[in-house]
């Protein structure tokens, strides 16, 4: 008996030696990058992930968070519901005693302007033995992001900012991510019952002003205007390009209409 049990967890750990191999062989050359066209394309995320961790770990994020409890007492965080309060998602953002990041693998995704994921921003499971989480970027998000425009850009860092908002998962769940969307449709993403702010959008678009105002594009009276502008229900994109003038970043009549709620 005892012989079967030392054959059967030595098939095992063979098995999780050949997951972690296959796993390995998927990666291109820089370590975090999957599918870029080449070791160009992959600096060019890392640095648009660099950028979006910078911002999220700065004090001029963590204040600008803060005010939107001047308009909003709590934020839809995961399947519950569970609301918290502003202040309670940026310690989870920061891991407090509930929280912790797990590692995170880039995937670049569309071919081109036609490609119906050349905008896809998504993040999934990576793997239940491999513990990491993939977060897929389209080519017109980079592109965004090389854009001669600040405020085109800025829109890449709401982008990436919220995506990596659902690799903070909770401690005492490995499958949860602290922050999910909220689409009932979707196994393991809840209903907005309250029809609050949603924390990843919050995050998203609190990350995007506060680039603009730490690159002087945006006053700081200007603030709460701009998360008006992009919005913390969805994500108004299609506003991205309406700056290009140089105009203030706050709401006008002349813009796009906002994205529906989601
Ligand atoms: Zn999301």
């Amino acid at each position: 008996m005892r012989s079967v049990l030392v054959i059967f967890l030595a098939l095992v750990a063979a098995c999780l030696m050949v997951v972690r191999k296959l796993d390995k062989s998927a990666e291109a050359s820089t370590p975090d990058v999957l599918g870029a066209s080449g070791p160009e394309e992959a600096q060019e995320i890392l640095k648009l992930v660099e950028v979006s961790y910078r911002i999220l770990k700065s004090d001029e994020f963590a204040n600008n968070f803060i005010k939107l409890e001047t308009n909003n007492d709590v934020l839809y965080t995961r399947r519950g519901p569970i609301y918290m309060s502003p202040r309670e998602v940026l310690e989870s953002l920061r891991f407090d005693s509930l929280a912790r990041p797990v590692p995170v693998k880039f995937v670049i995704v569309g071919q081109d302007r036609n490609s119906s994921d050349w905008y896809r921003a998504a993040t999934s499971p990576g793997g239940y033995l491999t513990k990491h989480v993939r977060i897929y970027i389209g080519r017109g998000n980079l592109s965004e992001f090389d854009s001669a425009d600040i405020v085109e850009r800025s829109c890449a860092i709401n982008t990436m900012a919220h995506e990596l908002s659902h690799s903070v998962f909770l401690k005492d769940d490995p499958r949860q991510s602290v922050f999910t969307d909220t689409t009932p449709r979707d196994d393991g993403i809840g209903d907005n019952i309250k029809g609050a702010p949603i924390a990843t959008y919050a995050i998203g678009t609190v990350a995007q002003c506060t680039y603009l105002q730490m690159e002087g594009r945006l006053r700081a009276d200007e603030f709460l205007g701009c998360v008006e502008v992009f919005g913390i229900k969805s994500f108004h994109s299609p506003r991205c390009k309406e700056f290009s003038l140089g105009q203030p970043v706050v709401y006008s009549r002349s813009l796009s209409p906002p994205a529906p709620d989601v």
